[in-house]
């Protein structure tokens, strides 16, 4: 088995059981191993310290398997994918059609392994060379979830690319149609392109927030910034809320929003394709007026480099979210950007508040389900939150 020989002091981090080497951080390598094979990771006094997958091409040379010495072969996969599985059916409740995440990567014990559940079809993403050397052990393992009948790849984010792997999007088992799937979620039915949709198909981490939504939305005029399929704009429509004004930059995106507005009967939602920079000043400018203003961007900072511009355009549509709003608004606003700590993110929206002329509360901070666990080890791995603020009325 080959070795990575670290550099002095540069064990620091996997002793805290932070589960990535970097390249700058290995002094050398003995033994030839190829792109995903195990190799023993060694401190520069000869200690033993994880088995890793190795990825040559990447930043992150090697991804840690496991802290102690052990087989890294079939029954261990077997055996992380099922404690996965279990933690799930221990913590949430979900029918056959539902719709949640089984594997979240490093947090679950399974660096560059996703698998989100849809029904009866599993989407598995694999974004390190690592997982991809243990494809179909994994693929296998996965069927053990009940009920499951087709294993679907989306291994298409771009960050492969990092690790030198290319896209593939291809049923690994069971038929690869129908590629258009339905999920229930919390009483709704949408629409889960697999092919096509983004992610694994589905913003599954915003599920509880998407229910809380529904709550939040009664009797108020919602604007849904960023609405993809329809997630939040529906929920604030079957809550009752008195008008929804929806939008995306996405046609794509916006058909299937139309489609999930009809499969639920649910109709009225003015859907706006449109840059939401542009159009909330519009709205500005235009003297309108909400009472409830959800924002879910993309990532716009998926690595700390990239924090400061970020931090410009989250400030930008959150001082512009706060114009918008009436006395008593509420402004539900999120980053999913790995860049941007939950710290930095208040800070941000404090930033537009106080530009914006509104002196706004936090009533709620929020994040992502029981199924999108955070490794405490793994700070990277807590990408999204939420605040939900409120003007005064
Ligand atoms: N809230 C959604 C997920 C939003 S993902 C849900 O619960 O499912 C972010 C969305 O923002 C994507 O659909 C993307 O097409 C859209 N988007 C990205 N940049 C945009 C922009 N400048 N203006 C409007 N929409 C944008």
């Amino acid at each position: 088995m080959g070795k990575l020989i670290l550099k002095p002091g540069r064990e620091k981090s996997l002793k805290r059981r932070h589960p990535w080497v970097f390249s700058g951080a290995v002094a050398k390598l003995q033994g030839e191993p190829g792109a995903g094979d195990t190799v023993e990771v060694h401190s520069a006094t000869g200690e033993f310290l994880a088995l890793a997958a190795y990825s040559p091409q990447s930043q992150i040379v090697a991804r840690v398997w496991d802290w102690k010495k052990r087989a890294i072969d079939g029954a261990f996969f077997e055996e992380r994918v099922k404690r996965a599985l279990e933690q799930r059916r221990a913590l949430l409740e979900t029918g056959a059609a539902g719709a949640l995440r089984l594997v979240h990567g490093e947090s679950d014990g399974l660096p560059g392994v996703v698998a989100d559940r849809y029904g009866d079809t599993v989407v598995v993403q694999l974004t390190s060379a690592g997982a991809e050397r243990w494809r179909e052990t994994i693929a296998d393992a996965l069927l053990q979830a009940g009920g499951v009948r087709r294993i679907w790849e989306r291994s298409d984010a771009e960050v492969r690319a990092l690790e030198g792997l290319a896209p593939v999007t291809a049923a690994l088992r069971g038929a690869r149609e129908p590629t258009r799937i339905t999920v229930a979620e919390n009483g709704l039915e949408f629409g889960v392109d697999l092919e096509h949709g983004h992610k694994t198909g589905f913003y599954l981490d915003q599920r509880d927030n998407r229910r809380r939504a529904r709550t939040l939305a009664r009797e108020r005029d919602v604007l849904d910034g960023f609405c993809y399929s329809g997630g939040f704009a529906l929920n604030a429509l079957a809550g009752g809320a008195r008008s929804v004004t929806a939008m995306d930059s996405s046609a794509d995106a916006l058909g299937l929003a139309r489609e999930n507005a009809e499969r639920n009967r649910l109709a009225g939602v003015n859907w706006i394709e449109g840059d939401v920079f542009q159009r909330l000043r519009k709205f500005r400018d235009e003297g309108k007026r909400f009472d409830l203003v959800v924002l879910d961007p993309p990532k716009f900072a998926p690595t700390a480099t990239h924090a400061p511009k970020a931090a410009r355009a989250y400030k930008d549509i959150n001082l512009l979210a706060f114009k918008l709003l009436r006395p008593g608004g509420l402004l539900m606003t999120f980053s999913c950007s790995g860049g941007v700590s939950p710290d930095l993110f208040q800070k941000i929206v404090a930033g537009a508040a106080l530009d914006a002329g509104v002196d706004a509360q936090i009533i709620e901070r929020l994040g992502p389900g029981a199924d999108h666990p955070v490794a405490l080890n793994f700070p990277e791995g807590d990408y999204l939150k939420g605040l939900v603020c409120r003007v005064p009325g």
